[in-house]
């Protein structure tokens, strides 16, 4: 019998789809230009292809072209954006507020600052991963200039309450930034309706390629000026030196338009797949619960706590046919606890019993039942190993 093989780890990284491919191909071949080239039709029809790139990815965020500057990925994005807003503004203030639980991207950024002269304020957040809006009002001080809050969290997909947390800032005269890698293309994102002021986000977290990514700037109530992180031949309106990537910026683009197309139909098919996981894998293993929000959540991402279970040792039993996440991907290299699970509240060994599991695109509904089967299988093989786990079910 063939093994399937089953990729349900799409919040580390997306396929890309076959229609993105295939706008790029021309663009490795018969069109290699240099979309800086202004003297031959190489160059212009690179330029061209860029372009309409950029309103395609404008267009799914709802912002206009001036304000779109292309990356490398949303790490870079998010580097641009927190280092470059405060070698602008820290002349008005060194306080940035951010949470616990964002991406390494920003905690690392902030870290970086920390040894600049910055003070960064680490807020909590309640067990479902959400951000107290009060607790969040008082931490601003005259000196603050920048609050840094993610869209939606890559580990547990809890959504923030972005359009609140902006019309705050906007009260208190903040500017904000938002980290939504994870939530571009997969809910509805626009961060001028919000009052975000930053956005980073990624092309192969959206069935795009890797290696590309995108900062919005705001350019109008208010202009945002950013400090370059990378000087040369003053591409992207100064904010981003370096050689265009094109055939990768096309995919960017024709991967948002899909988005803009698709995500809404897409979102409630893998909402009824995540949920009918759940409910299994809930029925049949008992002590089994949900990390973070519930209610306000990414359609495709489930983060799971198997009491008594360690998830690396679990995942080690499927890896070969299944792929999901101990905790997150990005901090799966370091065998400390998520900091994101920490942040919940959970214990070192309630973290470490947890897994995310990530539907996209390109599952089918088959998937769901085999991931079921195979989770329920090696749950039980280890907990049946385990004395401690034994005692607990017996008393
Ligand atoms: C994946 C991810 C990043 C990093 O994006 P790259 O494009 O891989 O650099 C940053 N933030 C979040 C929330 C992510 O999920």
């Amino acid at each position: 019998m063939e093994q399937r093989m089953v990729y349900l780890d799409n919040s580390a990284t997306t396929p890309v789809d076959p229609r993105v491919v295939d706008k790029m191909l021309p663009y490795f071949y018969e069109q290699p230009g240099n979309a800086a080239s202004r003297t031959h039709a190489f160059g212009w029809q690179a330029e061209e292809a860029v372009k309409k790139a950029r309103k395609q990815v404008a267009s799914l965020i709802g912002a206009t072209t001036k304000e779109i500057v292309f990356t490398s990925g949303a790490t870079e994005a998010v580097n641009l954006a927190i280092k470059g807003f405060y070698e602008t503004y820290q002349s008005r203030g060194r306080h940035i507020i951010t949470l616990p639980t964002e991406h390494k991207a920003v905690l690392d950024t902030c870290k970086q600052l920390e040894k600049r002269g910055a003070e960064v304020t680490y807020l909590d957040v309640g067990p479902d991963g959400l951000v107290d809006l009060e607790q969040l009002r008082a931490s601003i001080r005259p000196d603050t200039i920048l609050v840094a809050i993610m869209w939606a969290n890559n580990e547990i997909g809890t959504i923030q309450p972005m359009a609140e947390i902006g019309a705050l800032c906007d009260e208190e005269g903040v500017f904000l930034f938002s980290d939504a890698t994870q939530a571009v293309g997969k809910v509805p994102v626009n961060p001028r309706e919000a009052g975000v002021h930053m956005l980073a986000c990624s092309a192969h977290k959206m069935y795009g390629p890797k290696g590309v990514g995108a900062l919005y700037v705001s350019q109008k109530n208010p202009i945002i000026k950013l400090n370059a992180q990378q000087d040369g031949g003053g591409h992207e309106r100064g904010r981003r030196s370096g050689t265009l990537n094109v055939p990768g910026i096309v995919g960017f683009g024709a991967a948002a338009e899909l988005a803009e197309a698709e995500h809404t139909l897409e979102a409630d098919r893998l909402t009824q797949w995540r949920n009918k996981l759940e409910e299994q894998l809930l029925a049949l293993l008992p002590h089994t619960a949900i990390n973070g929000s519930t209610e306000h959540r990414l359609p495709q991402l489930s983060n799971l706590q198997f009491t008594g279970v360690d998830a690396e040792n679990l995942l080690m039993i499927f890896n070969q046919h299944l792929a999901i996440s101990p905790g997150s991907a990005c901090t799966s290299a370091s065998i400390d606890p998520s900091h994101v699970l920490k942040a919940l509240g959970l214990t070192d060994d309630q973290a470490y019993a947890s897994v995310r599991i990530s539907f996209g695109r390109f599952n089918e509904e088959a998937d769901v039942d085999f991931a079921t089967q195979t989770l329920v299988k090696a749950v039980q093989q280890i907990r049946a190993m385990s004395p401690a786990w034994q005692e607990m079910s017996e008393g």
